[in-house]
């Protein structure tokens, strides 16, 4: 049974991720009031039409006022001129969070900003698709996905807890990391994964010997698989690139040793150790779906999130 967790809850950014969050709250009644903010007349206009909160307006510094939760959800580059914005209009004791996907750069804008006695505790829910904007998002994407939250020291335990059951009410899973390390891991999980996406599709694109209609007729045979997570949305991409840079070139160095051992044994026709490496990736697949984070199905289970 679901309760009211917050009075006035305020969504500032309401694309896929903040109209998930927009939807929960109202299929759970989190809270009472749900102000959204959003950037363009255009966006406001359709989250009001798809009645996903209770007020809305372009105003950020408007939305905030008496909330006593604030969400950005907002891409990860524009995190400082949204905190400058609310900065001053933030109820005393408020939660102010945000969901992006680097978490030092985010922290680096936002913390200066924020005025003492509001609990600013950045997160990143680990949920999402390649879609964007209100329309994009659902009920339920939050549900079994882990939320990371990468506090600042001396935050307040009392004011986490009350964060932590707000994501646990839509289904998360929370865990706590230091911001650095959460930038490492995601780098290598998610970051690195699109960077490769990206990479291999405008490889595809432009290649003169194959044309874009066989690269399309005979995509089933792996390269579509890659066309999903490069079909992300590109200022959110940018802006993850350029905020998590030390990280993701880090991985990224690592990944250009690891490819060109595989481009030797292949040269070489070393076929035990490309069969090596290919069962010792094998068992991780295995262990994702083990743990819950995919289905074993052949489209990965994935048509459940174009709904
Ligand atoms: P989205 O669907 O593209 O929505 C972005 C929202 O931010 C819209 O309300 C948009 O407003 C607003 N916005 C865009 N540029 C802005 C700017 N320069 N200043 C102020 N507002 C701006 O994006 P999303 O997928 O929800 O992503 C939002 C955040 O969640 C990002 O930080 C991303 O890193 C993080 N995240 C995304 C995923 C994912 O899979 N998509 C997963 C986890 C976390 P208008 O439409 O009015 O212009």
């Amino acid at each position: 049974m679901s309760e009211i967790l917050f009075d006035r809850i305020a969504l500032i950014g309401i694309g896929l991720i903040g109209s998930s969050i927009a939807r929960d709250i109202k299929k759970l009644s989190l809270a009472k009031d749900v102000v959204i903010s959003t950037r363009s007349a255009e966006t406001l206009k359709r989250a009001e039409e798809l009645g996903l909160g209770t007020a809305y307006t372009l105003s950020a510094a408007e939305a905030v006022k008496d909330a006593d939760l604030v969400i950005v959800s907002v891409p990860v580059g524009a995190s400082e001129a949204v905190a400058r914005d609310i900065a001053p209009h933030l109820k005393p004791g408020a939660i102010v969070t945000d969901v992006g996907s680097t978490k030092a750069s985010v922290i680096a804008q936002m913390a200066p900003h924020m005025p003492d006695g509001v609990h600013f505790i950045p997160g990143h829910p680990l949920a999402g698709t390649e879609k964007s904007g209100p329309d994009a998002g659902f009920t339920g994407l939050f549900k079994g996905r882990w939320c990371i939250f990468t506090p600042l020291p001396g935050t307040d335990r009392a004011a986490l807890e009350r964060l932590s059951n707000f994501w646990k009410a839509l289904g998360s899973m929370i865990d706590e990391m230091d911001p650095q390390h959460h930038d490492k891991v995601l780098a290598i999980v998610s970051h690195l994964p699109h960077i490769i996406a990206y990479n291999i599709v405008g490889t595809a694109d432009d290649l003169e010997t194959v044309t874009e209609s066989e690269v399309i007729k005979y995509s089933a045979s792996g390269f579509r698989d890659f066309t999903r997570l490069a079909a992300s949305d590109p200022t959110m991409w940018r802006d993850v690139c350029l905020h998590n840079k030390d990280a993701i070139l880090e991985m990224l160095a690592r990944f250009s040793e690891d490819l060109a051992y595989l481009q030797r044994a292949i040269r070489w026709g070393e076929g035990d150790k490309l069969f090596e490496l290919f069962s010792r990736t094998r068992t991780i697949r295995r262990s994702i779906v083990q743990a819950g984070q995919d289905v074993d199905s052949p489209d990965f289970g994935r048509h459940a999130l174009d709904k």
